[in-house]
């Protein structure tokens, strides 16, 4: 298939459509290759109902089996989602390790801990149109200035805790760009992704506030508040208390002109449980669909392709001129690129390492262009994550009765904090980088949701929740939900993971997808420091609900990070990047400033893997100022700016 345009981006969520956006705007023709359906929301459809379902257990049919040899868990079951690959079609595969009753790992007559592999839909995002962005709970905080440059921060420290090795000295990376290179692209998806929150006492300078308000917070997030007001007079900054803020959500509250999207006239009706996880059915959650593609649909400059999966790219010198995909028919097709497109990759960070490298596997001008050095994969991340969470209490009582609250009245978060994002903080605690705390008042708003977050399972294993607590049966059920539903608070912290060049992505040996090609094989671990900063935060998550007198209870109060979890090495925080970081040299980095290839002229990746620390926040706002920065890059390069 010969093609006439002028750029084609490969995946349409976060690192893929603000580039879309900006360059069709300026005149340019784009087309989007994207692996999954479009599903519209309501308001754009013609008999009013939307393609997502309000399905709690977002199932597409009934339970299946893995069946996956050599897999660990060949055999266990699952149910597959209508926006996630199915297990068997399409597994990620993670190494993991043998463990004990005690959740210890077990040791070889060598030393070694035992590893075994397992088969996951971890590290997906959403497969479907806009990506990540349409289940995502929409949490858009910015990275701080000093969550660029860590490098400068960590040079000659001597009280990093649980570092022995140096790692952290050695391995960490200040980025390309600083903070106040990104500030005006932070500006620019605040605009046009519609985002509601305040910038008041954020950690961050902002040269603008946001134009959405916040709706009205849910009370059960009253006591997140006083909880993060009372830490911030305790952990200041600068001597200062530091206040907390209303958490930035893309969502949209406010009649948005960019989008063209019109809210309710109550707009407090606009809450529901069905923000994190789901897809919106009212699309007032701002996915790149409903913020910058739809905007975009009828130019006559661009084209969505949908259900196109790209399966390799091939290249003729520096400049990649072929696409190779299957159309939604399964049927291979080869496109032909023009002499001067620019091709983006933006598949999300294991599905864009996973295609550079079966590229590789097929071209050898491919490999020794995009392994010119042996980076392309390596320095993984995702972040480090937990916090604690309690049954709140009514504390004027003598029974101490539980309160309960309807918790599916609200937004994914309401309050936020960066108190533990101060320089002060970090080097009276040993720690290397900061992080953000925020309380998810949808947490378990739902009673699925509520069954699934039980003992930290996913939902791919969804069913180990129930098998492993027995209590969860009969009137034991009905006790759980009884004092659990609509009465737990939760609050959270995603913080920076140190960057090894040990944990990657690989392309697995054996297990292969269901056109034949070889599964992302994902190996990583938590470093001791990483364990020493989620301790930290975690202990931090359970002041801020004693404080709060959501509990008084230390007892109560179940605390922790991820890397206590049953499955602690397959969980990613749905937040995937790393693994092709850019910077300013060739032999450190596997792009330039630009996100561009070093060995290409004309292919860029940019979704979450070109970053090389994971930052102290959810990631997505970052991703999409990026995108629009390179958007900026690549007009200079066509000519339109
Ligand atoms: C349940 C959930 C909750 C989350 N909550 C938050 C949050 O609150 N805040 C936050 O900042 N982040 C959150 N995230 C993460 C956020 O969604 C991602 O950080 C973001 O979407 C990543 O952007 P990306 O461009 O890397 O990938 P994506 O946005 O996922 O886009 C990748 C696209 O590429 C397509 N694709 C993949 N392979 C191919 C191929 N071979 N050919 C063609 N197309 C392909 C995919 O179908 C997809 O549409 C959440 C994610 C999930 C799943």
């Amino acid at each position: 298939m010969e093609t006439d345009f002028d750029v084609i981006i490969i995946g349409s969520g976060a690192g893929g459509a603000p580039i879309a956006n900006r360059l069709v705007k300026a005149g340019k023709s784009v087309l989007i290759l994207e692996k999954g359906p479009l599903f519209l929301p309501q308001y754009q459809t013609n008999n009013g109902l939307s393609d997502f379902k309000r399905d709690e257990l977002f199932a597409t049919g009934a339970e299946k089996q893995i069946r996956i040899p050599n897999m660990d868990n060949n055999g266990d079951s699952y149910y597959s989602s209508h926006v996630e690959p199915d297990l068997n079609d399409e597994p990620h595969v993670y190494r993991d390790f043998r463990k004990n009753s005690n959740n210890e790992f077990e040791i070889d007559e060598n030393g070694n801990r035992i590893p075994f592999d397992k088969a996951t839909i971890e590290g997906y995002t959403a497969q479907v149109v806009g990506g990540g962005t349409q289940l995502y709970g929409a949490v858009h905080l910015r990275f701080t200035p000093l969550d660029f440059k860590l490098q400068t921060f960590n040079a000659g420290r001597t009280d990093l805790i649980d570092d022995p090795n140096g790692d952290v000295q050695r391995e960490v990376r200040d980025w390309a760009i600083s903070y106040d290179d990104l500030e005006p692209y932070y500006v620019e998806v605040e605009e046009l992704v519609g985002l509601n929150g305040t910038s008041p006492n954020q950690l961050k300078p902002f040269s603008q506030d946001f134009l959405q308000k916040p709706v009205e917070p849910n009370p059960i997030s009253g006591f997140a508040k006083t909880g993060m007001e009372e830490l911030g007079k305790i952990l200041t900054n600068n001597g200062q208390p530091v206040e907390p803020y209303r958490t930035p959500l893309a969502v949209i509250t406010e009649d948005h002109a960019p989008s063209g999207r019109k809210v309710p006239q109550d707009r407090e009706t606009i809450k529901s449980g069905y923000y994190n996880r789901y897809g919106d059915p009212l699309g007032l959650k701002s996915s790149t669909w409903v913020s910058l593609l739809s905007p975009i649909q009828n130019f006559d400059n661009f084209q969505l392709w949908t259900n196109c999966v790209v399966t390799n790219l091939d290249c003729q010198g520096s400049r990649v001129d072929r696409i190779i995909f299957r159309d939604p028919a399964g049927k291979e097709r080869i496109l032909q690129v023009k002499s001067g497109a620019i091709i983006i990759v933006a598949c999300s960070t294991i599905e864009s390492v996973r295609l550079l490298k079966l590229s590789a596997e097929a071209s050898a001008e491919f490999d020794r262009r995009i392994n010119q050095n042996d980076l392309l994969g390596k320095y993984f991340l995702t972040h480090c994550f937990g916090g604690a969470e309690t049954i709140v209490r009514d504390l004027d009582r003598e029974d101490r009765r539980p309160l309960r609250f309807d918790k599916s009245i609200s937004l994914d978060s309401d309050w936020a904090t960066d108190c533990c994002a101060t320089e002060d903080f970090l080097k009276s605690n040993g720690l290397w980088a900061g992080g953000a705390i925020y309380n998810n008042t949808s947490d378990q708003a739902l009673p699925i949701t509520l069954g699934r977050t039980h003992g930290s399972q996913d939902l791919d294993t969804i069913w180990n929740v129930f098998n492993s607590d027995t209590r969860l049966t009969g009137q034991g059920m009905v006790d759980f939900f009884d004092e659990n539903f609509g009465t737990r608070l939760s609050v959270s912290f995603m913080a920076n993971q140190v960057a090894l060049k040990t944990n990657r992505i690989e392309l697995h040996p054996t297990v292969k997808d269901k056109w034949g090609r070889k599964s992302a094989y994902i190996v990583k671990d938590w470093h001791p420091h990483d364990i020493h900063l989620m301790k930290t935060f975690a202990e931090q998550c359970e002041e801020i609900l004693l404080l709060g007198r959501a509990n008084d209870n230390r007892q109560e109060i179940e605390e922790g990070g991820i890397y206590l979890a049953g499955n602690a090495l397959a969980r990613i925080a749905n937040h995937i990047l790393g693994g092709a970081r850019f910077g300013t040299d060739p032999k450190d980095s596997v792009l330039d400033i630009n996100c561009r290839a070093w060995e290409f002229e004309n292919l860029y990746v940019t979704d979450g893997s070109f970053m090389p620390t994971s930052g102290g926040a959810n990631p997505t706002h970052t991703i999409e100022a990026n995108a629009f920065r390179i958007a900026d890059h690549l007009l200079s390069v066509l000519g339109g700016i």
